[in-house]
């Protein structure tokens, strides 16, 4: 069930959330869950919390998890506050991310205002003021009209610490100095397609969280979600044929074929599905098509060996966070570079310096004890093909 939902941030910067006219901060946030309280939580000790889900979430609807509490009589749905709230987010937004006129800016975000919350706006040469200071501390050049642009600003072309950021800058042609040996990518043949053109020399492999992704959508598509969800044998059966991924590529397979009589009729039709995707169908003559993706692409077992990562969702997070980070969907190219210049500074190099003294990778303690299980059986594997797999499902889950 999805809810609809506003978002902008408090004068403190912290993600707030508006649903059916109640605000919510958010508290905590965990990988899978962002945990939010009533606004008034401390004004007027209101308890109402909700829980909502990250992987769904978009800028209009959210899937709530949970919610629990009652909100305090002194809490309402103030609509005007709300709008406030809005023209702020509006004003803040024109003022870094367009070349408007100070007036301008105020007239466009005082034009969708009503006129009850007119009367609540503070003096409009207080918002006007604070909009030029804005701007003052902000200053960038012009930026071009013309695509052939002579040069990039200078300013734009360092580091905070005065370092080169500017490393390349080339007609318009698709990463011509970038020479990469291993690209991770989702299970898109478009996408494979533009890679192994751009950089043939290239070894591609799809990313792990993306195949049992795609498992997983296959199931529900079969209708299959529920008895995956109610019946651990068929789970588990499941779970055996994504165990594929850390068979030896040379002998994926025979194990596919070995796992199909074992399994038996009941997952005939993911099987199919593996088959035609995965692996090759059977021809006549005993030999096997060519799969939608070889698996030379999807096969984890030489990265598991190598302690190597999995998954590319390391960059997904990263995008996520740019999205954060530049707070509207059009930023100028000047502030655009000028946002990752300032996400350079204070998150990467704060990274790498970390990183170089010493700091571990931290990894969560569950996934710490699944890549060991994972590397002991594939490096010390059972002989015989399906324990092997039974064992490899046991630390698998879609
Ligand atoms: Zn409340």
């Amino acid at each position: 069930m999805c809810t609809p939902v506003e978002f902008t941030v408090t004068t403190k910067d912290r993600p707030l959330m508006i649903i059916d006219g109640y605000c919510y901060i958010q508290d905590r946030r965990t990988d899978d869950k962002t945990y939010w309280r009533c606004e008034n939580h401390k004004t007027f000790n209101c308890h109402y919390r909700i829980h909502t889900c990250n992987s769904t979430i978009t800028s209009t609807h959210v899937k709530i998890l949970k919610q629990n509490g009652n909100h305090t009589t002194s809490c309402s749905r103030d609509q005007i506050k709300i709008s406030l709230r809005k023209f702020r987010e509006n004003i803040v937004d024109r003022t870094y991310n367009t070349q408007e006129s100070t007036d301008r800016v105020l007239s466009h975000c005082v034009s969708q205002l009503s006129d009850a919350a007119r009367i609540r706006l503070p003096p409009l040469d207080h918002v006007k003021r604070t909009i030029q200071k804005q701007r003052k501390k902000n200053d960038l050049p012009q930026v071009p009209n013309d695509v052939n642009f002579l040069n990039i600003p200078t300013v734009l072309q360092i580091t905070k610490r005065n370092d080169i950021f500017l490393r390349i800058d080339t007609e318009p042609e698709f990463a011509p100095a970038w020479n990469p040996q291993n690209l991770m990518i989702d299970f898109e043949k478009a996408v494979m397609n533009v890679f192994s053109t751009s950089f043939p020399q290239a070894s591609l492999s799809g990313c792990y969280f993306h195949l049992r992704q795609s498992i997983h959508r296959q199931l529900q598509a079969q209708g299959l979600q529920k008895q995956y969800e109610d019946d651990i044998d068929f789970a588990h059966g499941i779970h055996k044929i994504a165990a594929l991924a850390f068979i030896h590529p040379d002998e994926v397979t025979d194990a596919f074929t070995q796992l199909s009589t074992h399994l038996g009729d009941t997952f005939q039709s993911m099987l199919d599905y593996f088959e035609d995707n995965y692996i090759g169908r059977i021809r006549a003559n005993g030999s096997r098509t060519r799969p939608l993706f070889a698996a030379e692409f999807w096969n984890v077992h030489e990265r598991t060996k190598n302690l190597q990562m999995r998954t590319n969702n390391s960059a997904e997070a990263w995008n996520r966070r740019i999205k954060c980070v530049f707070q509207c969907s059009h930023p100028t190219l000047w502030k655009f570079i000028d946002k990752l210049i300032l996400e350079e500074d204070s998150h990467i190099h704060t990274k790498i310096c970390r990183v170089n003294a010493g700091e571990p990778i931290a990894k969560k303690k569950k996934y710490q004890y699944l890549d060991k299980r994972l590397h002991n059986l594939v490096t010390n594997p059972y002989q015989d093909i399906i324990n092997q797999i039974t064992a490899l499902a046991h630390n698998i889950v879609l």
